[in-house]
């Protein structure tokens, strides 16, 4: 990088030496975006987030109160020399950390407000009741007239009484102020005196006379009696609509010639006045628009019969109702079957096999008060975790998910429901955003919300633009990807227009196809361009060539890594691909023709979720088989809701085929489920998934990859040991062995307001994890701890001899994982490297030919780390071991066996296998 002006202003980093880094000298261009790219483990994320991104929160908490201020000498802090011109900061990590179940795309993104507004100010007055149009007219609709139609007039408010009020006498309306009413008949007495009346009993229904009009009169007078009856009416709770009627000579009054102006709003409709839908009425978050059986959360807690009682071939003797085995619940299980006893109800026999009017029995007399009990509990957070462990969330039956309560429900505009621009695919309500300026009907009232409009166009054209028009507003964050959650945010910032910020950005590609990578490009130099300085950490070749600047770190993993290396290629090292094996001869098939035997394959017949309908997919066996496609066209359903559902099914019941589909569930239908005899006894099936990926701060790879037990063993033999009379569990750091301040986690968390949650390390074991004379013994020369904090590929050279540590050791280091630590928690890991460890631990572990599928492996790799793991995963394939992988990456692509593209297009115009390649 060399200095283009003098004026440009830099962002520097001197010696940083954090982690693996080679005490490094870096600067980046401020209001510039810069790629840091490299090798696994060469010390991108320690630049970005560990030195960078810390020191820039550090900066800010200084400039809080002291109570904040506290918690600076525990942060976690990057270790370098000197630090200028550091901007605020803001890192949209992967990690998908949105605890709040009511968080969703909408919400995430600021488009809700935005969306109510722009919906309120563009639709109709409409009907509360039916949600149609509505007349309502204005004191200048009355003054028209009269200006058009000259004449003399009654201006009159008709009245009907219901029969129980019609009580109502002559003087109580002069009580108030009136003095005439019309009855409409012809005779001359038509309009009669209030005071005649008296107290005689008014009839059911007649007109009260408010004024005399006369289009002669003197303009300015004209405009205050109209006004003056306009407001009488206005804010009556008894009137609605005014009548004038013509009067020839001074009481001769054209009795067919009543012309009505709806003061307040008349529903053609429900043929009745009415009110009208209101803003609130459209906000789920307010007491008003909310539906009130699920306070607009759109979905339920039930119990969960399942949950309750997992398995009804146990008898109630054995435990049948799950709720109560624990030792904590030790009394209520006895109670409880003593009760059954009395009531003669068999505790010996399975569940299944009991009466129903036994079992309505249990639910009634035991399960649900135990839980009505709970439910008042509720302040306890025992009782809280034990709800939520037997609950499950249904769809709200009263607003079907909706949110809104009737009113709200009503609501539309240009042939739109308000919930539906929020359920309906995002650039399905994109479609609505543009149509509205293409009818001249909203053109004057879109004048006044301009801005508000290009907030929402903006928002839901960039949403599409990052690969997520197929999802819907509704979506809940924590459903998305890493990847798609950091889209969301991206849409965020640059929607919101942030400027002056530094922006660090993990891994943004990962999940977007390769068309998808321009339209990121863009929006990355928008946010640039908006006077932000972004620094991304990522490995797509496209993006990072995009940039202003790149900086590359290597020139490998761990300690052989960490130094900033010369760029003078044109494309970084990390970017070229390791993999040389030569490209496979391909042929494309018809998508439903079949070409893999019987024996060497597993098949899906008629397969149907969302948009995939009557799909047939083959996956050859001992085979790598790539699934690609646009996002949204169905990949993750042909996985997720077909391949491995219907593999669930079968182990759980045998099942082959599956007529009824749950997609709360994640299950699709199917019409057979096809392999060899053998594949369903021999073969373990795997799944790997960003998503659902268990990360904790206890999952380590040490755990995870079945090496601490032998570590624990280890020491636990050692003389020192023995002589202070340590067991292996003493070696566990969260059983025995560990700190008790923070119960072996190594770090404790602090909820601050500003920040967020914030870890801060352990005072007491300062981060070991251990209690202090466990640290005392030592084995090969390192205490437990010491150990922990050795990368694997170091643990291979040193101790990789040990029985059973060798094996899970080698195939991590296969794998590129050979620069992590052995006690490093899953939750520090990015996707990829905690995907990789699942699978090294499961390879290292099976004993049968397995089946594996995995979502997106190549996240979070170089081009170099991906000619790795393909290496790999080819080899385990010569051993009959089989993949099914969701993927982009054009390496891998090239290298499948077997590749299924799905499309066309993403969405409604997805779900087809458009084509198959084998070779
Ligand atoms: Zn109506
Ligand atoms: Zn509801
Ligand atoms: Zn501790």
């Amino acid at each position: 990088m060399s200095k283009e002006s003098p004026s440009q202003e830099y962002l520097t980093c001197m010696g940083v030496k954090t982690h693996n880094l080679k005490s490094i000298d870096v600067q980046f261009r401020l209001k510039k975006w810069t790629a840091i790219t490299g090798v696994s483990g060469s010390g991108k994320s320690s630049l970005a987030f560990d030195t960078i991104y810390a020191e820039a929160q550090r900066r800010f908490l200084e400039t809080l109160g002291t109570y904040e201020r506290q918690f600076l000498q525990s942060l976690p802090q990057g270790e370098a020399e000197e630090y200028t011109n550091i901007p605020a900061a803001i890192a949209l990590k992967q990690t998908n950390k949105s605890g709040d179940p009511r968080t969703t795309i909408a919400s995430s993104t600021d488009l809700s407000d935005p969306l109510r507004s722009l919906f309120m100010s563009l639709m109709d007055e409409a009907c509360a009741q039916c949600g149609n149009g509505v007349v309502v007219h204005t004191t200048k609709d009355l003054l028209l007239y009269l200006d058009k139609h000259q004449g003399h007039y009654l201006a009159t408010v008709p009245i009907s009484l219901e029969e129980s009020a019609s009580s109502l006498r002559g003087k109580d309306l002069l009580a108030e102020g009136y003095s005439r009413i019309y009855l409409g008949t012809k005779d001359n007495n038509a309009i009669q005196s209030l005071e005649e009346w008296g107290d005689k009993a008014l009839p059911s229904s007649f007109e009260l006379v408010l004024d005399r009009l006369s289009s002669g009169a003197e303009h300015d007078e004209l405009v205050n009696r109209c006004e003056t009856i306009w407001s009488q009416i206005k804010f009556s709770s008894r009137f609605s609509l005014l009548y004038l009627r013509e009067v020839q000579n001074k009481n001769d009054v054209n009795n067919d010639s009543n012309v009505p102006f709806h003061v307040q709003p008349y529903c053609a409709h429900c043929k009745t006045h009415t009110k009208l839908i209101q803003a609130l009425d459209l906000d789920w978050q307010s007491g008003m628009g909310a539906c009130t059986r699920c306070q607009g959360v759109g979905n339920i807690p039930v119990l969960d019969s399942q949950k309750i009682i997992p398995s009804e071939a146990m008898s109630l003797g054995e435990g049948a109702i799950k709720t109560w085995s624990t030792p904590s619940f030790e009394d209520f299980q006895k109670n409880f079957l003593k009760s059954c006893k009395k009531n003669h109800i068999s505790v010996d026999v399975p569940y299944k096999s009991l009466a129903t009017s036994d079992k309505q029995w249990i639910w009634k007399e035991h399960i649900d008060p135990f839980f009505q009990f709970l439910e008042q509990e509720r302040y306890k957070s025992s009782a809280r975790i034990l709800l939520a462990k037997f609950r499950k969330y249904v769809v709200c039956p009263a607003c079907q998910g909706q949110r809104l309560g009737p009113i709200g429900l009503n609501a539309r505009c240009q042939q739109k429901t308000f919930v539906s621009l929020f359920q309906d695919e995002i650039h399905l309500t994109y479609d609505w955003v543009k149509g509205i300026k293409n009818n001249p009907k909203y053109e004057k009232r879109l004048s006044y919300v301009d801005d508000i409009y290009k907030e929402v166009e903006k928002k839901c054209a960039l949403l599409i633009k990052l690969g997520l028009g197929s999802t819907h507003l509704f979506r809940r964050c924590r459903t998305l990807s890493g990847g798609e959650y950091q889209r969301v945010l991206l849409t965020r910032v640059i929607g919101n227009g942030l400027t002056d910020a530094l922006y660090i950005l993990d891994e943004p590609s990962v999940g977007l196809g390769m068309h998808e990578i321009p339209t990121l490009v863009e929006c990355l130099r928008e946010l640039r361009d908006l006077g932000n300085t972004v620094i991304m950490v990522d490995h797509d070749r496209e993006l990072i060539m995009s940039a202003d600047d790149i900086i590359e770190l290597g020139p490998e993993g761990g300690d052989k890594g960490g130094f900033l290396m010369e760029r003078t290629r044109p494309v970084p090292l990390s970017c070229i691909s390791a993999f040389k094996a030569p490209l496979p001869e391909r042929k494309k098939i018809n998508p439903s023709q079949k070409f893999f035997s019987k024996k060497d394959s597993l098949s899906l017949t008629n397969f149907s979720a969302h948009y995939c309908k009557n799909l047939f997919v083959e996956f050859g066996l001992g085979k790598l088989n790539v699934v690609t496609g646009p996002s949204g066209a169905g990949k993750s359903t042909l996985i997720r809701y077909g391949l491995q559902a219907a593999l669930e099914k079968q182990e759980e019941n045998g099942a082959l085929k599956n007529t009824e589909a749950n997609m709360d569930e994640g299950v699709g239908t199917w019409d057979k489920l096809e392999a060899p005899a053998d594949f369903f006894t021999d073969t373990e099936i795997l799944y790997v998934e960003q998503r659902a990926m268990y990360r904790s701060i206890v999952s380590v790879p040490a755990t995870l990859l079945g090496i601490m037990d032998i570590l624990r063993k280890q020491f636990s033999q050692t003389t020192q040991a023995l002589e202070f009379g340590f067991t292996a569990s003493d070696f566990s750091f969260n059983g025995k062995g560990g700190c008790e301040t923070c119960a072996g986690r190594g770090v404790l968390e602090e909820d601050l307001f500003f920040l967020g949650k914030v870890e801060k390390i352990c005072p007491e074991c300062n981060g070991t994890r251990y209690r202090s004379e466990i640290l005392k013994v030592l084995w090969k020369n390192k205490n437990i701890s010491q150990w922990l904090n050795t990368n694997l590929a170091t643990c291979l050279t040193e101790i990789g001899k040990v029985a059973r540590i060798g094996r899970p050791l080698y195939i991590a280091c296969q794998l590129g994982l050979g620069h992590i630590s052995l006690g490093l928690p899953s939750s520090s890991m990015s996707g990829g490297e905690a995907q990789r460890l699942r699978i090294a631990a499961t390879l290292s572990k099976a004993d049968k030919r397995i089946f594996c599928t995995l979502d997106e492996p190549s996240r979070g790799l170089s081009e170099f780390d991906i000619g790795n793991l393909l290496q790999t995963l080819l080899g385990l394939n010569d051993q009959g071991h089989t993949f099914v992988v969701v993927e982009h990456h054009p390496l891998f692509e090239s290298h499948a066996h077997h590749v299924i593209r799905m499309g066309p297009h993403g969405g409604a115009q997805g779900g087809l296998i458009v084509e198959r390649e084998i070779c």
